[in-house]
């Protein structure tokens, strides 16, 4: 089954209010095995929200419409909607009740009559209950056709979406005999690798992966997320569909993989050292504690994160960390020499089995043609094992010390993986 969502508030199309009804939505729809076709946001104006069902309901049938439901002047996609079926409003008695009930009920004797527009149904149009607010669901079906209107406000939707839209839609597709299926998602998580670069080792993927599966590139400064999307699926074959998918990809990008999911990368780090009975400590010069709080923020982290140097000026380098003086005049601040010393001091100073050292040229300023913004040189070590790397990582200041912190923190993990 196929469906449009149309969202309905000029505060969305303004950016005053985040779309997340959409969000939710489609979320909801998509695990109900509906394929969601398009998602629409248009101004409280019934013309807009008129064309934007007709023209929904003529690509696949099926749309669900969020706002406007309430009982100020914005409010009007109960009539736009209306129209649109040429079905008039009739005014139920029942819901007349349940709203004077419902100010009744929260010692408000007088209810403002402006909310009797709330009991506006469209002619043979089912009432969906909203037991959160005043403003109940309607679910106008007619000829193949089929409109849900749900209030704009979060809670009141989603307790819509799941209590009423979406075993209504089950039972409609058991109804069609055609056995249920689902639209579902498994995301791996990449970093230091450009999508292009994936793109690039992936080779033509789309054959191999089967007629039914996506693939999605979503980069962030977190990386790459790989999102593998099953269409319109039995339930039952899913997760098999989607890791027959996975095991496409994955030998290709092994070591670039840190997690699935919503995975932290510290959290993964913390991991592998907790498993290994190691501890952790870490010096950041650009990075100025962002490495130290990512890791903090795991909990747990106390078993293996010992603690670090932040050591933004070149004083701390030398007097804390022990970096030599002639190398830091010789190669400067960002420099592998610097990097190195940076781990060992920390490391040496810590007793830890494992260190991370960053050091590099944020921006805007400090730049130069040999080193422009965005280098870094990380270096870390693992027991016995020493390694330092340099790139130049794109964005501004605060892109580049994200990415740097990132960075060096998968360095640690593929050295321990002997993966680099
Ligand atoms: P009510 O009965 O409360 O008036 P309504 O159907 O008229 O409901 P709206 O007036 O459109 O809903 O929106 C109510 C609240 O929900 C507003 O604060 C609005 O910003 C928020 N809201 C509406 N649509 C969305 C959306 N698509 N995503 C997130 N929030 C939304
Ligand atoms: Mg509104």
């Amino acid at each position: 089954m196929d469906a449009e969502i149309v969202t309905v508030g000029t505060e969305l199309v303004l950016g005053f209010t985040i779309n997340g009804n959409a969000a939710v939505i489609g979320g909801l729809l998509a695990a109900a095995g509906v394929r969601v076709r398009r998602a629409g946001v248009v101004a409280d104006e019934p013309e807009l929200i008129e064309e934007a069902v007709r023209t929904a309901l003529d690509r696949t049938g099926t749309v669900i419409v969020s706002g406007g439901l309430g009982p100020t002047r914005d409010d009007i996609t109960r009539e736009a909607v209306a129209k649109v079926f040429g079905k008039p409003l009739r005014r139920d008695p029942a819901l007349v009740e349940r709203l004077r009930g419902w100010y009744r009920g929260r010692g408000l004797q007088t209810m403002p009559e402006a909310n009797l527009v709330q009991a506006d149904v469209p002619e043979g149009a089912t009432i969906l209950e909203n037991a959160l607010g005043t403003a109940p669901g309607l679910w106008i079906e007619e000829q193949g056709r089929l409109a849900v209107l749900l209030p704009g406000v979060p809670k009141e939707m989603a307790a819509l979406m799941e209590g009423e839209v979406v075993p209504r839609l089950r039972r409609r597709e058991d109804g069609n005999g055609g056995g249920r299926t689902i639209v579902k998602s498994r995301t791996l998580r990449t970093t230091g690798i450009g999508e292009s670069a994936i793109a690039d080792l992936l080779g033509d993927y789309q054959a191999r992966l089967g007629e039914r599966v996506t693939l999605a590139f979503l980069p962030s400064v977190a990386g790459t997320d790989l999102r593998f999307t099953a269409w319109s699926v039995p339930e039952a074959d899913a997760d098999a569909t989607l890791a027959r998918a996975v095991e496409v990809i994955r030998p290709r990008l092994e070591a670039r993989i840190y997690g699935e999911h919503q995975a932290d990368l510290a959290a993964v780090l913390l991991a592998q050292l907790a498993a290994q009975g190691a501890t952790l400590a870490v010096a950041e010069s650009c990075t100025g504690g962002l490495l130290g709080a990512r890791l903090a923020a795991i909990p747990g982290a106390s078993r293996v994160f010992v603690g670090g140097v932040v050591a933004y000026g070149n004083d701390v380098k030398l007097h804390l960390l022990g970096v030599s003086a002639d190398d830091l005049a010789a190669h400067g601040a960002v420099s592998e020499p610097v990097a190195r010393q940076m781990a060992r001091g920390v490391a040496r100073a810590t007793g830890a089995d494992a260190a991370i050292a960053i050091t590099g040229i944020a921006g805007p300023d400090g730049g130069s043609t040999e080193k422009p913004v965005g280098t870094i040189w990380t270096a870390v070590l693992w027991r016995e094992t020493e390694r330092a790397f340099t790139l130049v990582l794109p964005g501004d200041r605060d892109d580049v010390r994200s990415r740097a912190a990132q960075y060096s923190l998968d360095t640690l993990r593929r050295v321990m993986a002997g993966a680099v």
